[in-house]
């Protein structure tokens, strides 16, 4: 992973968001705290830019005060992009999980459907999918244009291919069912990515999109490659705009916590889904994160001992991008399993008491695991540090 910034250090002459918003046509957009003066993509890499956003009050559609232009989008999916996490365990048991969820989508399906994935990353779903008994029947194919070589095959049930769907997807026809899984959040028009998916659909086919919910704010505002938080009315909206009718809508259980489904059709009537009040507590989430370097540098400095953390993954970028002087203090990382650590700092075995003696440690899991690991940490002799209670997901 490289870690040469990315984006422009000032605002100056960056294009602007339109003044309307896409999903709802209203103009009074709210803008959001700012976190800091830098801002992080998912996969961990830094953006020399602040995470500037806008929430519309109407529809509830966050996006960008700043869209990302053709160069630092391209910048953002170069070759460096990539979740660490891209391979593994852990990416297998999203797969699975996302594959009961779509499963769970189709009701009782059809025999021999004909599924496409768009942007099906390593195919892990897919793959999932085709080993449960329901889908035995299924046709299945996967699209993503950074689908690594070495994962591309064509054969039996399972065609897995690297590109963009209008090239690669020539000569493979319609397809009874189009899933597109936390994708669309990235795309620079999601009105236009959603008329991609309805022109692979067939004349009676269905949609399934998956992004991250907004019913209460969560980490995903934080990574500058999520150009919008899609609040159910937002959705309704683009899918007009496509042509799609949007049937349902659902928040995914755990392990998906955090994720909503959408399922549409390729019919033009209005949409069955009403606009709903969508939650507005992205202001006081952005603002626990703009205060969080305070908040833990205070708690670290009473404690008058070394620092380091517990954990490498996301949450230990996030915390590298938005409480950088805190950060700055932690001079190891420990793990469970150091093979599995993104590349923030020395990473180290836990081995309760030997690792925590004479340190604070700062928990630097996710905001669900945070009492947990606290817990742990304290039960085996350790100081723990952890996030505020206003930052919950
Ligand atoms: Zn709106």
């Amino acid at each position: 992973m490289t870690m040469t910034p990315i984006g422009r250090g000032d605002a100056d002459g960056l294009p602007r968001a339109s003044e309307s918003c896409p999903g709802c046509g209203r103009s009074d957009a709210v803008s959001l705290p700012i976190p800091g003066e830098r801002s992080m993509l998912s996969d961990g890499r830094i953006v020399a830019r602040p995470l500037d956003k806008l929430r519309c009050p109407g529809c509830g559609l966050i996006r960008h005060r700043h869209p990302p232009d053709a160069a630092e989008i391209s910048a953002i999916y170069s070759g460096a992009y990539g979740l660490p996490a891209l391979t593994g365990t852990g990416e297998q048991f999203r797969g699975k999980a996302y594959a009961s969820a779509i499963l769970d989508a189709l009701g009782k399906p059809a025999p021999d459907l004909r599924i496409l994935d768009v942007g099906c990353g390593s195919g892990a779903m897919l793959r999932a999918l085709s080993e449960r008994p329901e889908a035995g029947s299924f046709q299945l194919t996967g699209i993503d244009p950074a689908l690594p070589a070495a994962l591309a095959q064509a054969d039996g049930r399972l065609t897995l291919l690297r590109g963009f769907p209008d090239s690669a997807l020539a000569g493979h026809g319609r397809f009874d069912v189009v899933i597109s899984i936390n994708t669309i959040e990235h795309t620079s028009d999601p009105p236009a990515f959603l008329s991609t998916l309805k022109a692979l659909m067939a004349p009676e086919g269905v949609a399934i999109v998956v992004c991250p919910t907004t019913e209460f704010a969560n980490d995903e505002l934080l990574f500058f490659d999520h150009f919008w938080s899609i609040s159910p009315a937002a959705m309704a909206g683009f899918a007009a705009s496509a042509g799609l009718r949007l049937i349902s809508r659902a928040g995914l259980a755990a392990p998906l916590a955090g994720f909503q489904l959408f399922r549409f059709s390729g019919e033009k009537s209005a949409s069955a889904i009403a606009g709903e009040q969508p939650s507005s507590d992205a202001i006081a989430y952005l603002t626990a994160w703009k205060e969080l370097d305070v908040f833990l540098e205070r708690q670290i400095a009473e404690v008058n001992k070394p620092a380091q953390a517990f954990g490498a993954g996301q949450m230990a970028a996030l915390l590298r991008a938005y409480a950088p002087r805190t950060f700055a203090r932690l001079k190891r990382f420990l793990l469970d399993h150091p093979e599995e650590a993104w590349p923030v700092g020395p990473a180290v075995r836990y081995d309760g008491q030997n690792t925590l003696d004479g340190c604070v440690t700062l928990v630097a899991v996710h905001p669900s695991a945070q009492d947990v690991v606290a817990a742990r940490i304290r039960g085996d002799g350790g100081m723990a540090v952890t996030l505020p209670s206003t930052i919950q997901h």
